[in-house]
């Protein structure tokens, strides 16, 4: 990995999307370009390599290309958690609460068993309620949630404190106000 390679720089910013006043962060720019998903993936990963996880969940849509980059890396499985009525097996699911409304995620209920280690990611964590309400799906099936990984943390709007407070370990990479 290149300490010096800038991963900020690979992310694209699209003013008043999806709606006016909201600075979106499109990392479609940084996917698209090899070094820097290499670099990404590699950087989320460091730290996880020798901790034995035995899955990587990851959440529509963004979650997925990531997800399953780190759970090859880190020779686990993957594990899809989606917005309401995608997947086809037995679910659990929760309402939750995200920057921009309110939505329902769920996963097949035997995609993890209990006292596996499970690695969350996503691209970007904001208010945290995304991945707060994946934290309970996890833990509702029992998992142990050894870490949640994100490109991008908006530490104004709070989300990482909100995992940390639930006793989950967060790596991000880049910071944006
Ligand atoms: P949260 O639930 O933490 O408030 O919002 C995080 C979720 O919304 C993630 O699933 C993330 O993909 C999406 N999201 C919110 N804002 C942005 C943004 O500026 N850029 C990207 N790429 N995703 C965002």
């Amino acid at each position: 990995a290149d300490a010096q390679f800038d991963l900020a720089g690979a992310i694209r910013t699209i003013p008043d999307y999806p709606k006016p006043g909201v600075m979106f962060r499109d990392i479609t720019t940084l996917l698209a370009d090899p070094v820097a998903f290499g670099e990404t993936v590699e950087r989320l990963v460091a730290p996880f390599r020798d901790i034995g996880a035995d899955k990587v969940a990851g959440v529509e849509a963004r979650g997925f290309i990531l997800g399953g980059a780190l759970a090859h890396q880190l020779s686990a499985g993957f594990v899809p958690i989606r917005k309401r009525g995608k997947l086809p097996h037995e679910t659990v699911r929760v309402a939750y609460s995200l920057e921009y409304g309110l939505d329902e995620i769920e996963m097949h209920r035997d995609a993890v068993k209990a006292g596996e280690k499970v690695i969350l990611t996503d691209d970007l964590i904001a208010t945290g309620g995304t991945a707060e309400g994946a934290v309970k799906l996890l833990r509702q099936l029992g998992a142990e949630i050894v870490a949640a990984c994100f490109v991008i943390d908006l530490p104004d709007l709070g989300g990482r404190k909100k995992l940390e407070a639930l006793g989950v370990p967060v790596r991000t990479l880049v910071e944006f106000e």
